[in-house]
């Protein structure tokens, strides 16, 4: 029998997911958990370095947990839970972060972009959170964690303060977390310009019903440059045509790919076949969706199981690593 290796990865709470989350993350998710025991967490601390209002936090965790459920996260195999229902993380962020030099976190290009987003809260959360997402990954003994190219030199500073938490203390109990790396599609929003985002209200919600997909997916940006029905487009710059290609018929990709070029089919035709085979392509997601639906309770119970599973993990780690130190019992 072979050992499984342990994934780690967790997401903030942003309430119902879109199809950029799914492509991105969700998808992987699902998969991983054929070869890993996965842990998978929904990061209420994380998110409040840059929240204004916890107002929707418990229901953006719902809706997410949700989405993850009805997408085919499998409870019964994988842990997921609430970061906060695990104490013990901001005891490991404590320890982990007199080993970390400050001056390395200030000069990170992603805390100078926070910088740059939130000039009025520049908070030490925010200085902090590779060292909690460190301690997010060692606190479970995740050696495994999915990341996109993109992601990578996170994970790299993760393992140095791994590496610098086990040389200073001539320990090897906590793990260096190897990458994992994913695919992750670079999901454009229905504006055919920006990353695919909430925030930015050009996504598609995974949970839509038909009628508001058909609706949003007829607002999407196409080729720019074709004008009129009669004008030949060009599919290698249009949006739509890269969302037909994840989501259609090899057969119509291909039919779309030739007739576009030579003004054969119009975009609004084109729109149509994508939405239809989208909708039909999410139709188990949201039926399974309605049914969890039924029993909110039901996630509520899932993401506190996980937790109490979570919290067994992190129990053992935290007295090993507070030995390794020398703290006393
Ligand atoms: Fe894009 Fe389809 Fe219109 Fe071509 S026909 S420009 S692929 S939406």
């Amino acid at each position: 029998m072979t050992i499984k290796g342990r994934v780690f990865s967790g997401a903030r709470p942003t309430g119902r997911q879109h199809l950029g989350n799914y492509l991105g993350a969700i998808k992987n998710y699902v998969a991983l958990q054929d070869d890993y025991d996965c842990i998978y967490c929904i990061v209420d601390i994380h998110a409040l370095t840059t929240v204004e209002t916890t107002e929707d936090l418990k229901e953006n965790i719902y809706e997410m947990a949700l989405d993850w459920l009805a997408a085919g996260i499998r409870p019964e195999d994988s842990i997921v839970f609430i970061q906060s229902h695990v104490p013990y993380v901001m005891e490991m962020h404590t320890l982990l972060s007199m080993v970390t030099p400050l001056g390395k976190l200030t000069e990170l290009p992603t805390f100078k972009e926070k910088i740059k987003q939130n000039p009025n809260n520049v908070n030490y959360g925010l200085v902090g959170y590779p060292v909690l997402m460190t301690a997010d990954i060692v606190l479970y003994k995740a050696d495994t964690v999915p990341v996109g190219v993109d992601q990578a030199p996170h994970l790299e500073f993760a393992r140095e303060i791994v590496r610098s938490f086990n040389y200073r203390y001539g320990t090897k109990v906590l793990i260096e977390p190897k990458v994992k790396h994913t695919e992750v599609l670079k999901v454009l929003g229905i504006d055919g310009k920006k990353k695919m985002s909430k925030s930015l209200d050009n996504h598609i919600e995974l949970a839509a019903t038909p009628e508001e997909t058909d609706k949003r997916v007829m607002q999407m940006l196409t080729d720019p440059q074709r004008v009129r029905r009669e004008d030949p487009g060009d599919p290698d710059v249009c949006n739509v045509f890269s969302m037909h290609k994840i989501f259609s018929p090899k057969d119509e990709i291909e039919m779309i790919n030739t007739e576009c070029r030579r003004a054969g089919i119009g975009c609004v035709d084109c729109k149509k076949r994508f939405s239809a085979n989208l909708n039909k392509h999410l139709e188990p997601f949201r039926a399974k969706r309605a049914e969890i639906e039924k029993s909110p309770d039901s996630v509520w119970d899932i993401l506190r199981d996980g937790a109490k599973r979570a919290n067994a993990i992190a129990k053992d780690v935290i007295e090993e690593t507070r030995a390794a130190i020398g703290l006393p019992e």
